[in-house]
């Protein structure tokens, strides 16, 4: 044997991480008085306890106070009680709060890495080198943002007492993202870690005493579902953030409808990894090493399809499978693992079964030849080739270390297959030409996507998805937001449209009857059903009939939106001349809507004048700002930078109020439109002429068909056919607080983004009715990494 065959045959020697710092920390603890309640440390209300093992080995590391809706009540008190002095806290005083919070897991940075490897699961390589730094990083970066709330946020304040529930794939890091934001914001919290991994969030509760958080602004409540229902339906929480799967997260959805409590869903993905035949491979083979075997799978923005251009298919594969042989399986505290066991035995058998699943439908399962410990929930990496479209694999989130591939064509139909899934997390594009790479970004439908690299995360940068993987951002000012409000002008509460109804006297027949129709994709259409519905004017004489749309019309109108692409592609300035067109031909027959507004609402001329004006002055503005709500280019502590961009949300549906309904109307679909956004509108119920008046203008106003589309009728059914229909994108609600509770309630098919006034109206036509709180609402922040150098 000569000295190069020495070399190649040398096996690594284990490097295993010390634990017995950990094992100090464990066995000193008592883990029967878990719960972190207003800076106490208490036992579990109903006395019970639950099992933390450690993946590796299946040993019992601890049993943990187990809360129930008790703890639930004493934590959210802590939390409400606390509330007061940390909200008024000058920015300074929490941004020292949280540096100290980040200063203080620096100098306990291994023992974190080390539990969170004890009980998770994870290679030490991960959460010494990713998990805990990024944890700091966030507590540190959001410091800044306590003391930049005046400056970057006017006229905001944090949103109350926050309920945060996180699961157990990156138990710290998930918390870090949960709770930085929050005290900055000056909200008070209480937080749920998962189930199977209770550990580190007691090690941070301990920080937090150390570091001088007041008591009561941080509470750590450990337990499971029990727990996390108590937490959601409570009445003292202002705002649910959850971190989970899709399935939880429309339970969640469907809870709080009607309770007004803000809410931020960051939930499972399918995650595309697309390799062009120009790629580089061997740093992508890299990227998908990274991609879909970090933390054996358990990632929810795990490049999990892989989607490879034909041409270069069999050599990508060849090199996938060289190098997933290389792979080191084995105890997550070695410094050489690649892949430790899975969190559980039922994620293992679940994992198993998908796969078994994935192969009875047709996909070619290889693993490379290694051997398994023998104990723990170890799953080899899992490559499955000829992946169809429909196999489970190719759609449903495995949450383990398998990889399913497809291959494409060309660009159009990378596209398409990345975008065929219900979820819309992330997407990773590899290609040496920067210039394709970022002609298919902004065509993903993903709220994050990685330009040759993958899993890039920053404090800066907002993470979070599209579609089924949920609504909000974690991180940056984007991640802000989500912890504060900003009260817009109220308007009175909303009746239900029939108690509003008025009888209507016949005509007298002087003048020629006119029928109002619908207006869809550009044409003006009679309703499906060909019912109509009278309207009166303020006399209660009949001013005219509108068609009664119905379950047909809508979804009619929905596929005139979803195919107005003309709309949503155009440019900025290009959308803003349509907007300024529209108004100045509203302009020209402002006197005709006057006088409509008075023959209806009984508005005198004056009154129906000016909101006309506003009217105007509000398409005006909402054409200013069209090419000015622009994104932000990030610099993240990286060679990249992160080009935060603003998307239209797509297809919107716009269930508009009766009071002022023109300026109503008006003030919901201009910003809408200003950002691409393609509209289904519900006009008022009582007032609908003006809407059908309204679309006369818009027909030579060169906005594209399909663009906006109306229908009529009556708004509490319309509003539950567009909350149901899963080709809506975002539904914004001003009506009764039930149909706003039931549109919330009934949009968990696609979780779609609902904004609903919860039974109030805006006082439109106030100043403050206008601008940047609506365009933030019409726009989806897609963060696209574009890496740079050598
Ligand atoms: P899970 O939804 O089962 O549980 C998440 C958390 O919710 C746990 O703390 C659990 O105790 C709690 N919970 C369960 N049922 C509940 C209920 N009815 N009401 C309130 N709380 C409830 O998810 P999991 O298995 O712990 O985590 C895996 C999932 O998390 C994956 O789908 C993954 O994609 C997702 N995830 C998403 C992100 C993201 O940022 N988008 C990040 C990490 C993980």
């Amino acid at each position: 044997m000569n000295i190069l065959d020495r070399y190649h045959a040398m096996e690594y020697g284990p490097a295993p991480e010390a634990r017995n710092e950990a094992d100090a920390w464990l066995a000193a603890r008592d883990f029967g008085k878990a719960l972190f309640i207003g800076g106490d440390w208490k036992a579990a209300a109903g006395g019970k306890t639950f099992e933390t093992s450690e993946p590796s080995s299946g040993k019992l590391l601890a049993e943990v106070s187990d809360a129930n809706a008790a703890d639930i009540d004493a934590a959210v008190a802590a939390a409400a009680k606390a509330l007061p002095k940390w909200s008024a806290a000058s920015g300074y005083q929490r941004a020292k709060v949280l540096y100290a919070i980040g200063r203080a897991m620096q100098r306990h940075q291994r023992l974190f890495a080390v539990l969170e490897t004890i009980d998770n699961g994870k290679p030490i390589r991960e959460s010494r080198d990713i998990d805990v730094p990024l944890a700091i990083r966030h507590f540190i970066h959001h410091a800044g943002w306590a003391q930049a709330l005046d400056r970057d946020f006017p006229g905001h304040r944090g949103v109350g007492v926050v309920g945060q529930i996180i699961p157990w794939n990156f138990p710290l890091l998930m918390l870090a993202w949960k709770i930085a934001p929050a005290l900055a914001a000056g909200c008070t919290v209480v937080l749920k870690p998962a189930e199977f991994t209770p550990l580190t969030a007691i090690l941070f509760a301990e920080i937090c005493e150390r570091a001088g958080v007041p008591k009561g602004v941080v509470n750590i409540v450990q337990g499971g579902p029990e727990a996390g229902v108590a937490i959601v339906n409570h009445p003292g929480v202002q705002k649910i953030a959850f971190t989970g799967s899709s399935e939880v997260g429309k339970i969640i959805r469907k809870a709080t409808a009607g309770s007004g409590k803000k809410l931020s869903l960051e939930l499972g993905g399918k995650s595309a990894f697309i390799v062009f035949e120009d790629a580089d491979l061997d740093s992508a083979v890299e990227g998908l090493v990274d991609g879909i075997w970090f933390n054996q799978g358990q990632v929810c923005c795990a490049g999990s399809r892989l989607l490879v251009q034909e041409g270069i298919a069999d050599a990508l594969i060849a090199k996938v499978k060289t190098r997933m042989s290389r792979l080191r399986v084995g105890s997550p505290l070695d410094k050489n693992t690649d892949i430790g066991p899975l969190v559980d035995l039922t994620q293992l058998e679940r994992v198993k079964g998908l796969v078994a699943e994935g192969a009875r439908q047709g996909a070619v399962c290889w693993q490379p030849d290694a051997g398994l410990p023998s104990s723990g929930y170890y799953h080899l990496p899992t490559l499955a080739t000829g992946v169809s479209p429909a196999n489970i694999l190719a759609q449903e989130e495995v949450f383990g270390p398998v990889l399913a591939t497809m291959t494409f064509r060309n660009t159009e139909e990378a596209i398409e297959l990345a975008n065929n899934t219900r979820y819309g997390l992330a997407a990773s594009v590899w290609s040496e030409n920067v210039n394709l790479a970022l002609h298919v970004a902004p065509q993903l439908k993903a709220g994050v996507v990685w330009v040759n690299g993958t899993n890039m995360f920053d404090a800066a940068c907002g993470f979070g998805g599209y579609r089924e993987s949920g609504f909000g951002r974690e991180g940056g000012r984007e991640g802000m937001f989500e912890y504060l409000t900003a009260k817009l002008p109220l308007g009175p509460v909303i009746k239900p449209a029939t108690m509003s109804a008025q009888p209507v006297e016949q005509a007298d027949g002087a003048a020629i009857d006119r029928t109002a129709k619908l207006f869809i994709g550009g044409k003006q259409v009679r309703p499906d059903g060909n019912y109509s519905l009278a309207i009166a004017t303020a006399k209660g004489k009949l001013a005219g009939e509108v068609g009664l749309g119905s379950r047909k019309d809508i979804r009619d109108a929905v596929s005139a939106a979803r195919g107005a692409k003309a709309w949503p592609e155009a440019t900025a300035y290009n959308r803003s001349q349509v907007l300024y067109y529209l108004a100045e031909n509203l302009s020209g027959r402002a006197g005709e809507f006057a006088a409509r507004l008075t023959e209806l609402t009984g508005a005198t001329p004056k009154a129906a004048r000016e909101e006309v004006e506003q009217s105007i002055e509000r398409l005006f503005l909402y054409a200013g700002l069209a090419d000015k709500f622009e994104g932000r280019v990030h610099q993240p502590p990286a060679r990249a930078v992160t080009l935060a961009l603003h998307e239209p949300v797509g297809v919107v549906g716009i269930v508009a109020p009766d009071a002022s309904p023109l300026l109503g109307l008006i003030s919901l679909i201009a910003p809408a439109l200003a950002m691409g956004n393609t509209v289904v509108a519900v006009p008022s119920e009582r007032y609908p002429l003006l809407a059908t008046d309204l679309y006369q203008v818009i027909e030579y106003s060169d906005i594209p068909s399909g663009a906006i589309n109306i229908v009529t009728g009556r708004s509490a059914e319309l509003a539950g056919v567009l909350a149901k229909h899963d080709d809506v994108d975002g539904l914004w609600v001003f009506a009764d607080a039930e149909t706003c509770a039931k549109a919330e309630a009934e949009s968990i098919g696609n979780l779609k983004r609902v904004w609903s006034g919860n039974g109030r109206g805006i006082d439109w036509a106030s100043d403050q009715a206008a601008g940047d709180a609506f365009l933030r609402r019409a726009v989806e922040v897609k963060n696209v990494w574009v890496p740079y150098g050598d």
